[in-house]
C-alpha cells in the first residue's frame, strides 16, 4: 500500500470528530493509539459471530474462536521474528508482563544480586523490580543519562558485573522518545551472563522489532499502542526461560493435571495464562498487526520522522521554548515547556481547541527529578497524523502562551 494519510485517516472513525467545537486533532499517542476500522470490525465481527470460550470446548464455536485466537498468536509471532508461538505469551499488557516476569525472577535472585534499569523507565519498568528487591535482598542501579535525554553507555559498562543478573530497559522512553541502543544493552549484559528484559511500549508503533536478531530474553509491549485494543499485549520469553520461571497465577488453563496432593503444570505458553484470557482482544490485536503491516513500518518511520523534524523547528521558534529529549535517534514525541508557563495550563488551553496533548510526568518522575520540572507538555505523534495537525498544535501553544504570559 503506497502511504496516502487522507486515505489512512479516513480509517479511523474518531478522527472525523469534533472536540469543542473543533476538528479533533489527536497528539497522545504515546498514551494510546486509535483504531482503525479493520480492528473495530474485528471486535465487533467476534461477538456478533463467533464468541466462545477456547481451548477446551468441541462445539463449533469454540473451535473457531481457538482457531482465531491461536492463528493471531502465530502472527504477532511472525511479526516479531520470535522462534515459536509458544514464546508469545499473552498478557493484559506491558504492566502484567514485567509483573509476571519479576515474580518468576523473585525465585532466581538472592540476597546482593544486582539488577540494572535505566534512568527514563516508566514507572511500570521501575516499581515492580523495587517490590522484587525489597523481597530478594537484590540491589537495583541505574544508567544515568546526560542532559541530551540519552543513556551514558560508558556508565552502563561500569556497572556490569558478575553480579548482575538482569537489566531492563525500554526501547523508547515515553517521555522523551529517545531510542535506545537496545542491541548494544544486551550484549554488553550477555557478556557477564544478565538476562535482558526490553520494554517496547512505545517502540512497536513505531518500528518492528526483530526478537532473534535483538537475542533478547524478554520482551513486552501492549496491543493499544499499536492501534489494537487495551487490556491485552505479549509477553515474549525465550524458552529455556519459560521453562525456568514459576507461573506467576494459578487456576485454569495453566495446569496438567490437579490433584488435592498436588497439581502439575502446562507447557508453555499456557503455564502463564491463567484463566479466561481476553479472546477478542488477542484476535483484534492481530487484526491490527494486520493493518499496520499493510501501511508498512518503513512509510511509518518516514511519515512519523517528517512530522518529527517539522513540529520540533516550529515549536522551537516559539520564545522560551524547551524541548527534552534532545539526542540523535528519537522517535515522533515531542516533550516540553515554555519558560513561566506550568505545562497544565497550556494542555488546557489547546484542548479548549480540539488539541489532545498530554501533560504532566508521564508516569516518569525520575525523568522530570532529573530536569527538577513538575512535568512537560507531551506531543506524540502516529502515521496518521499531518504536517497540518502540527501547524494547529505550534498555533495553539502560541494562543497558550499569549493568554498565559
Ligand atoms: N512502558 C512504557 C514505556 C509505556 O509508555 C507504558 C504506557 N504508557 C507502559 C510501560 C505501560 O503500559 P500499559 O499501561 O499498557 O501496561
Amino acid at each position: 500500500m503506497s502511504f496516502d494519510v487522507q486515505k489512512i485517516r479516513n480509517d479511523f472513525p474518531i478522527l472525523s470528530r469534533e472536540v469543542n467545537g473543533y476538528p479533533l486533532v489527536y497528539l497522545d499517542n504515546a498514551a494510546t493509539s486509535q483504531k482503525p476500522k479493520q480492528v473495530i470490525d474485528c471486535i465487533v465481527d467476534y461477538y456478533s459471530n463467533y464468541n466462545a470460550n477456547i481451548h477446551r470446548g468441541v462445539h463449533t464455536l469454540s473451535q473457531e474462536a481457538t482457531d482465531a485466537y491461536e492463528a493471531s498468536r502465530k502472527k504477532i509471532q511472525t511479526h516479531f521474528n520470535a522462534k515459536e508461538a509458544y514464546e508469545m505469551i499473552f498478557t493484559a499488557g506491558t504492566t502484567h508482563g514485567i509483573n509476571l516476569v519479576a515474580n518468576g525472577f523473585s525465585e532466581i535472585l538472592k540476597k546482593d544480586d544486582e539488577i540494572i534499569v535505566s534512568a527514563m523507565e516508566h514507572h511500570s519498568n521501575i516499581v515492580p523490580w523495587q517490590m522484587l528487591c525489597e523481597k530478594t535482598g537484590a540491589i537495583l542501579r541505574v544508567i544515568p543519562m546526560n542532559e541530551e535525554g540519552v543513556l551514558i553507555m560508558e556508565e552502563y559498562e561500569k556497572l556490569l558485573s558478575k553480579k548482575t543478573k538482569l537489566v531492563f530497559v525500554n526501547h523508547i522512553s515515553n517521555a522523551l522518545g529517545t531510542i535506545n541502543p537496545i542491541d548494544e544493552i544486551i550484549a554488553k549484559a550477555h557478556e557477564v551472563g544478565a538476562a535482558v528484559l526490553v520494554d517496547g511500549a512505545q517502540s512497536c508503533s513505531h518500528i518492528k522489532p526483530d526478537l532473534q536478531k535483538l537475542d533478547v530474553d524478554f520482551f513486552v509491549t501492549s496491543a493499544h499502542k499499536m492501534c489494537g485494543p487495551t487490556g491485552v499485549g505479549i509477553l515474549y520469553m525465550k524458552e529455556e526461560w519459560g521453562n525456568k520461571l514459576p507461573p506467576y497465577q494459578g487456576g485454569g488453563e495453566m495446569i496438567a493435571e490437579v490433584t488435592f496432593e498436588k497439581t502439575t503444570y502446562a507447557g508453555l505458553p499456557h503455564k502463564f495464562e491463567a484463566g479466561t484470557p481476553n479472546i477478542c482482544g488477542g484476535i483484534a490485536f492481530g487484526a491490527a498487526i494486520d493493518y499496520l503491516n499493510d501501511i508498512g513500518f518503513e512509510a511509518i518511520e518516514k511519515h512519523e520522522n517528517e512530522l518529527l523534524k517539522y513540529a520540533t523547528e516550529k515549536l522551537l521558534e516559539i520564545e522560551g521554548m524547551k524541548i527534552y529529549g534532545t539526542g540523535p535517534d528519537k522517535t515522533s514525541v515531542v516533550s516540553f515547556n515554555i519558560e513561566g508557563i506550568h505545562p497544565y495550563d497550556i494542555g488546557t488551553i489547546v484542548d479548549k481547541l480540539g488539541i489532545a496533548v498530554r501533560t504532566g510526568h508521564h508516569c516518569a518522575q525520575p525523568i522530570m527529578d532529573f530536569y527538577k520540572i513538575p512535568g512537560t507538555v507531551r506531543a506524540s505523534f502516529a502515521f496518521y497524523n499531518t504536517l497540518e495537525e502540527v501547524d494547529a498544535l505550534v498555533n495553539a501553544v502560541k494562543k497558550a502562551k499569549m493568554m498565559l504570559s
